[in-house]
């Protein structure tokens, strides 16, 4: 269990400024009888971090990037915060001995490492960054066994997972049904698609999330990394997970047991509920989540998704029964590829074709070194760089 060195929990907010981040603040305002905002980070974003100190007067800020915090006028950080430089910083908050729990809010593999060292130091892990267990999922298991940190997920298909299984025992679970809302292009048709432009694809129907997971989620690339994630999240077998979609995003996922009764969890798309639940657990608190109003007229829908158009959910398949390397090239490729997308260098539907042609390309190993995942995500950039220019 999480050791709390004050009575509230101290908790470090690695990429604060962001979307997760920025709710993940909101709810510790609203529980600041049980939490402490203890450290921040942020990448760019200087003035809304010192923004956030001078709020919430945290122990340490950490600015990850030494470029951006070179430029920078930091003389109105609060006297109470001490500035920390560098991604390195970002392990030693991770792994500070008055850190009870670390939120992992930062996006893409950039978050690899503080998610590490929190685990390795047997922190609690409030995961968002689900590059984390695309890419070294078996290793990540490894570091959960080793050293007896926790980690609770925040994306909001495996919190519902998380929370629905504890309606049986694990052994009992047939499989677990992951929703997607099927983003803002779940009725294109192949020539639409061909041609979404960046505006289009950065405008999501029910989440308000991050640029590089906003496109994830119009291209399902999105639910192809929470595939891999729930493999190894929950330890299941590939052919145990299966997708739906479901355009309200209220059912956040369904677990099925033995018996063929289906547990799920259901709340207003809003992502302070799993953040907050990430925190609480085994508790529950009251907070600032929306809650659903049943005196409205609902409708839940479901339907099949259509793998041809979305070629992506094949692809997490894929990679989620092979692991290995398979998942931190198909990571790095990807957050590569939405990168020159986001740049105007890549047409959408480009985005998939060039992950699969670069995970085909790789040299598969099945029990790679954290290391070995390093050099293949630097690998695959390069690799879709050359895409680019061909
Ligand atoms: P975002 O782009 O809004 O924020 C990203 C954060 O990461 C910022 O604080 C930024 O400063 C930091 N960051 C960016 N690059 C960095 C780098 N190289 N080094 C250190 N810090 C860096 O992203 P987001 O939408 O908040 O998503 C964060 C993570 O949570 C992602 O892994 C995403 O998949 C996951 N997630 C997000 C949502 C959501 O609703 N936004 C839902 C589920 C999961
Ligand atoms: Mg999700």
């Amino acid at each position: 269990m999480v050791a709390m060195t004050t009575g509230r929990q101290n908790v470090a907010v690695l990429g604060s400024t962001g979307s997760i981040g920025r709710n993940a603040l909101e709810v510790i305002a609203a529980t600041s009888d049980r939490t402490r905002l203890w450290a921040i980070s942020a990448h760019s974003r200087l003035q809304q971090a010192v923004d956030q100190a001078r709020q919430f007067q945290p122990a340490y800020l950490v600015a990850a990037s030494p470029q951006h915090a070179e430029s920078f006028d930091w003389s109105t950080l609060p006297n109470h915060t001490r500035l920390l430089r560098g991604p390195e910083s970002l392990e030693a908050v991770a792994r500070h001995e008055e850190v009870d729990t670390v939120v992992s809010a930062i996006v893409g593999s950039a978050g690899l490492r503080s998610t590490w060292a929190a685990l390795e130091a047997g922190k609690r892990v409030a995961l968002a960054n689900k590059e984390t267990m695309v890419v070294a999922g078996p290793l990540i298991n490894d570091l959960l066994a080793q050293y007896g940190g926790q980690l609770i997920p925040v994306d909001s298909e495996h919190s519902a997972v998380f929370q629905s299984l504890s309606a049986g025992r694990r052994g009992d679970v047939s499989r677990v049904v992951l929703t997607a809302s099927g983003g803002p292009f779940r009725d294109f048709t192949h020539t639409q698609l061909e041609q979404v432009t960046v505006e289009q694809a950065l405008d999501h129907p029910t989440w308000d999330m991050g640029p590089k997971i906003t496109v994830d989620s119009a291209t399902m690339m999105n639910k192809a990394l929470e595939i891999i994630e729930a493999r190894w999240l929950f330890n299941l077998s590939p052919e145990q997970i299966s997708v739906v979609v479901h355009p309200q995003s209220v059912v956040h996922s369904m677990v099925e047991f033995i018996d063929g009764s289906v547990v799920a969890q259901l709340s207003p798309p809003d992502m302070k509920l799993p953040i907050q639940y990430a925190l609480s657990y085994p508790e529950r608190w009251s907070g600032p989540a929306e809650r659903i109003d049943w005196a409205d007229v609902h409708q839940l829908q479901f339907l099949p998704p259509d793998p041809d158009r979305f070629p992506a959910l094949a692809l997490g398949a894929e990679v989620a029964r092979q692991g290995g390397t398979a998942g931190a090239v198909l990571n790095a490729a990807n957050e590569a590829a939405v990168a020159s997308f986001l740049q105007g260098e890549l047409k959408f539907t480009e985005i998939v074709a060039a992950c699969r042609s670069i995970l085909n390309q790789h040299h598969f190993e099945p029990q790679p070194t954290l290391h070995r995942l390093m050099q293949l995500d630097a690998w695959a950039r390069q690799e879709v760089t050359r895409w680019v220019c061909t």
